[in-house]
């Protein structure tokens, strides 16, 4: 590790000026960044830890009935408090990797990350969240720009995410045992005026959007419209632990049981 400033400012406002020094950095959980200092992978001037902002903390449900979670957020309290108000995000948060994990990863570092294989940004892009940060609201369809890429601006912390609560929803994770992260997971939401399904796991791009699965289901909500949908496999992920054809087959069996979920 390259030596670096620590500071943990109380207000938003605060951590955003210590972030305009030059190659200062956000930590949130530190479960992604500190392996990363470990391994001399990158070299901040300073860290500014996001964990002591109250207003970055805790889930709640706002007048119109949407949940927001604050960005500093672990996820085993997102899985504890967002049980009632919006269970399939919860049960999200609740698999994600082990107790250590859940303890110090945060919703606003998972999301800031986008790495390929987690499970928030299916969640978010699956639900139509809101990504709030303290210069503007993002909508997911607009943030996820590819793997390990978002519209996030340099020195630009995600303050809070809001979702709005769709009538059923579900989380099918094909855990990759190894490492926790989801081999392939689709996120599936059910509103009054239509199906989003949200793909991870699955593609080089990052998490997507199966827009030929929503429009079938659309049609008709049950598995069986599924039917004869298939995922171009050119570009799926294909790894050790599967192929781009495993995987893509994947993506319909996950898809077809998150629409059971939600039957
Ligand atoms: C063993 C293991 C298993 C895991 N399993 C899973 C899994 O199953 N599913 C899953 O989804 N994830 C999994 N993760 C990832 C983990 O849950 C964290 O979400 C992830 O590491 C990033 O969150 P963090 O809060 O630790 O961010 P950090 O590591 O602190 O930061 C990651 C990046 O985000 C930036 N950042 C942090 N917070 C913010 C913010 N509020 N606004 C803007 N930028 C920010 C940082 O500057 C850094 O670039 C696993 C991690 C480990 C180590």
């Amino acid at each position: 590790m390259y030596n670096f400033e620590f500071e943990k400012p109380s207000t938003i406002a605060d951590a955003v000026a210590a972030l305009g020094a030059e190659d200062a950095q956000a930590l949130g959980g530190g479960q992604t960044l500190i392996p990363t200092l470990k391994q001399r992978l990158a070299a901040p001037s300073a860290l500014v830890s996001l964990s002591g902002i109250p207003e970055m903390q805790g889930v709640c449900v706002g007048d119109d009935g949407s949940v927001s979670i604050g960005g500093a957020t672990p996820h085993a309290v997102v899985a504890q408090e967002a049980a009632g108000s919006y269970p399939a995000l919860a049960a999200l948060a609740g698999q994600i990797g082990d107790p250590a994990v859940r303890n110090r990863g945060t919703i606003g570092g998972s999301v800031a990350n986008n790495d390929p294989a987690a499970c928030y940004p299916a969640g978010v892009l699956g639900s139509g969240a809101t990504i709030v940060t303290n210069a503007r609201q993002i909508a997911a369809d607009a943030f996820f720009d590819g793997m390990f890429s978002t519209a996030l601006d340099e020195g630009e912390i995600i303050t809070s995410i809001r979702f709005p609560v769709p009538q059923a929803a579900s989380y099918q994770k094909f855990l990759q045992p190894a490492s926790r992260f989801a081999l392939v997971g689709v996120y599936l939401a059910r509103f009054a005026d239509g199906v989003r399904v949200a793909v991870t796991g699955a593609s080089e791009d990052g998490v997507f959007r199966w827009s030929e699965a929503e429009q079938a289901l659309n049609t008709e909500f049950r598995p069986d419209a599924l039917m004869g949908l298939n995922i171009n496999p050119a570009n799926m992920i294909g790894d050790l632990h599967g192929s781009k054809a495993y995987r893509a087959h994947l993506v319909s069996v996950m898809t077809k049981r998150a629409v059971l979920a939600c039957m």
